[in-house]
């Protein structure tokens, strides 16, 4: 059954109020313990007057939070009363009334479009309380635009429209579209109609009860909300086996677990068929930042849709491509001044190495044929990013179709070899690479590597100074130094860039993942003026970077990373991202707790938990043990979605999660190896 719902209008004046009445004293009728809220009221005394009429005994301050005298629009009347409407106070109180009551009915004030405050509606308010909605609407001529136009703006926002429920006005006869509406609406619109409220000479409640019976589909208002019936779940999860190939996975494994299918999802949680809820601990696989269904980001993307989709960048612009780029440029280290889009971060790096190989070619120094990169990588799965990774598990089997490259060794962070310690080792690998740059540079046209966090390798951590010495050496010796910033990029360390860390500006930058807060497949390979430089001749010298994807500077994704860049300004993201991630660090602590816990690292919101099975000799769990699945599979169980690296829990919330949200996370996490470990 439905906990709670949420009743607006089509306009003010309806008889919202009259029906939240109705509604609460029928459902009191059918045995239900009703409760009801009124979130912000300006005039009037409405809230005050469903209390006392449904006999309600919950404190006034909680059914009605924000009260204004003037009966304007709220966000005009709290104006100039100088106060504001704080969603998450309203928040607090709608979370206490839903507990003690079995159905909530949450009145609205005026229509969807009424704003709050700013630019925030109560739509918005709607949307992030996660409730559903009836329309209040009147009976009567003009009744079939207002009601199209609410269904409309709840879609738009992506708000569950329970139904229809329209309210007599006047005593008088029903005219024609008194009679003809109802029905009209529902078939152009989809949405059932609840019933009509017929004019009501009183309120009191022998006289509702005796009108209004049998009035109103009470089953359709109550029922439960959300999620998919079970025949259908029955057969996603059937055609999922039978037609979908799973990346990363063992597709014998996959068919005999019971998959998860995500059908929705709103902030920090995935809500799968069942309407189960789920934490996302690593953000929808490191790309969501602001969190799910976020509304300015939904809007950016909807307004776009309506203007133009696609529209290739060959031979052609389009307006979202050129303004992103012009945006990138701006946040970016300094010095990167071109844009070059694809579509994943993969193809991100791909681009970066043919443009570092070719700005070699086309300059005149044609033995700078090779890449270097760090051995311990990971930069993608097309072949030319697998070329430079050195992840044997992923790329072993694909070698032999890999373009040879100079493995640079570099440790992992916790493992250092026999004799040596980190972090003093990474800098003597480092001494070792510039040995090896003395004598070939000449042959070496690119360094790539991820700079302060080398993500699929196991969330290994740099010490501090080592990204510098790197871009430092890439100078010395003339190579180009390309940032693969797919994971780090967007906040994840803290700053926008990991590069802003040891202020370093490399010579190509690669962007993937968070770029459009984790909306749409986009990826940008920024390069120096330089660089850019390198491919600019005569037709005929055929310099030309002959590389491109169909889906090139794709609007709606560039829209959507545009949106993602003006919910940073907005939301002042990064600036919030700091205590959350001094939080995040004292409970990371914690972990050293737990007798199979080998280290914890982090940078801001990366961080990974290394499972060992002997601490003192820091022997590993073997693969075939797949202990970090367990974890993962145990976190499940309490609601919680994390994906391993080997023996590493990785977390990497959203940005936008909360510290409430962020500490589930961590104790869902710990329980959870306590749990695993302590069995095994
Ligand atoms: C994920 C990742 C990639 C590959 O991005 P895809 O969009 O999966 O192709 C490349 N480099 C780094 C550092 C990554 O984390």
């Amino acid at each position: 059954m439905t906990k709670s719902i949420f009743i607006t209008g089509t306009d003010t004046g309806v008889g919202k109020t009259i029906a939240t009445l109705v509604l609460g004293t029928l459902l009191q009728k059918e045995g239900y313990d009703v409760g009801v809220m009124k979130p912000v009221q300006c005039g009037g005394n409405d809230a005050d007057f469903l209390r006392k009429s449904l006999r309600l005994r919950d404190d006034p301050a909680e059914i009605n939070p924000f009260f204004a005298r003037e009966p304007l629009s709220p966000h005009l009347a709290f104006q100039r009363e100088k106060r504001r409407i704080d969603v998450q106070k309203i928040r607090t109180a709608y979370e206490c009334l839903r507990q003690r009551h079995d159905i909530l009915l949450v009145e609205g004030a005026g229509g969807l479009m009424v704003p709050l405050c700013g630019d925030y509606f109560v739509a918005d308010m709607v949307r992030e309380l996660g409730l559903e909605i009836v329309i209040v609407a009147r009976l009567g001529l003009g009744t079939i635009n207002h009601s199209l136009l609410t269904i409309q703006q709840a879609r738009a926002c992506g708000i569950t429209v329970r139904g229809v429920l329209f309210s007599e006005a006047s005593p008088r006869k029903r005219g024609i579209p008194e009679r003809t509406n109802p029905r009209e609406i529902a078939k152009l619109s989809g949405v059932p109609v609840l019933g009509t409220i017929p004019h009501l000479k009183s309120v009191r409640r022998q006289e509702i009860l005796r009108r209004c019976r049998g009035a109103v589909n009470l089953n359709q208002v109550i029922r439960p909300s959300g999620e998919v019936a079970a025949s259908r779940r029955r057969q996603l999860l059937a055609w999922d086996k039978r037609y979908v190939w799973h990346p990363f996975t063992q597709m014998k494994d996959w068919l005999t677990d019971e998959p998860l299918v995500i059908d929705r999802a709103r902030g920090s949680y995935l809500i799968d068929t069942a309407g189960r809820r789920y934490l996302d601990g690593v953000s929808s696989l490191w790309v969501n930042v602001h969190g799910h269904g976020h509304r300015i980001v939904n809007a950016r993307i909807r307004e776009q849709l309506n203007k133009l989709e696609h529209s290739t960048l060959l031979g052609l612009s389009n307006t979202p491509s050129v303004e992103l780029a012009q945006k990138l440029t701006a946040i970016a280290p300094k010095g990167l001044a071109k844009v070059f889009y694809s579509d994943n971060g993969s193809t991100a790096v791909e681009a970066a190495i043919k443009i570092a190989y070719q700005y070699w070619q086309n300059t005149g120094r044609k033995q700078k044929k090779y890449i270097a990169h760090l051995a311990n990588s990971y930069h993608g799965d097309t072949l030319g990013s697998v070329s430079v990774g050195g992840i044997d598990l992923l790329h072993k089997v694909y070698r032999h179709l890999t373009f040879p490259t100079i493995a640079v060794d570099f440790p992992d962070c916790y493992r250092a070899p026999k004799g040596k310690r980190y972090p003093d080792y990474a800098f003597e690998c480092l001494d070792r690479f510039e040995a090896k740059l003395k004598k070939r540079h000449g042959q070496i046209a690119a360094f790539v590597v991820e700079p302060i966090v080398q993500g699929a390798a196991g969330m290994i951590m740099w010490p501090k100074g080592i990204l510098k010495r790197m871009a430092g050496l890439c100078r010395k010796y003339d190579v180009i130094f390309i940032a693969d910033e797919v994971a780090t990029g967007f906040g994840r360390t803290g700053m926008m860039f990991a590069c802003e860390q040891e202020g370093v500006a490399p010579d190509i930058l690669c962007l993937a993942k968070g770029i459009t807060a984790g909306y749409l497949p986009l990826a940008a390979t920024l390069t120096t003026r330089k660089i850019f430089d390198g491919f600019v001749a005569d037709y005929k010298e055929q310099k030309t970077f002959f590389h491109g994807h169909t889906y090139t500077g794709n609007p709606l994704a560039c829209a959507a990373a545009m949106a993602n860049l003006e919910v940073f300004e907005r939301e002042k993201t990064l600036a919030k991202l700091a205590p959350k991630i001094k939080f995040l660090n004292r409970k990371l602590e914690m972990f050293y707790n737990l007798l199979h816990v080998g280290d914890v690292r982090q940078r801001g919101f990366m961080a990974g938990i290394e499972l060992v099975r002997d601490r003192k000799t820091q022997e590993p769990y073997p693969w075939q043990e797949k202990i970090g699945v367990r974890v993962c599979e145990e976190v499940r169980r309490h609601g919680v979605i994390l994906r391993p690296l080997g023996n590493v829990i990785v977390l990497m919330p959203p940005l936008s999660m909360s510290v409430e949200e962020l500490g589930r996370l961590l104790d869902v996490t710990y329980r959870a190896i306590e749990k695993v470990a302590g069995t095994l």
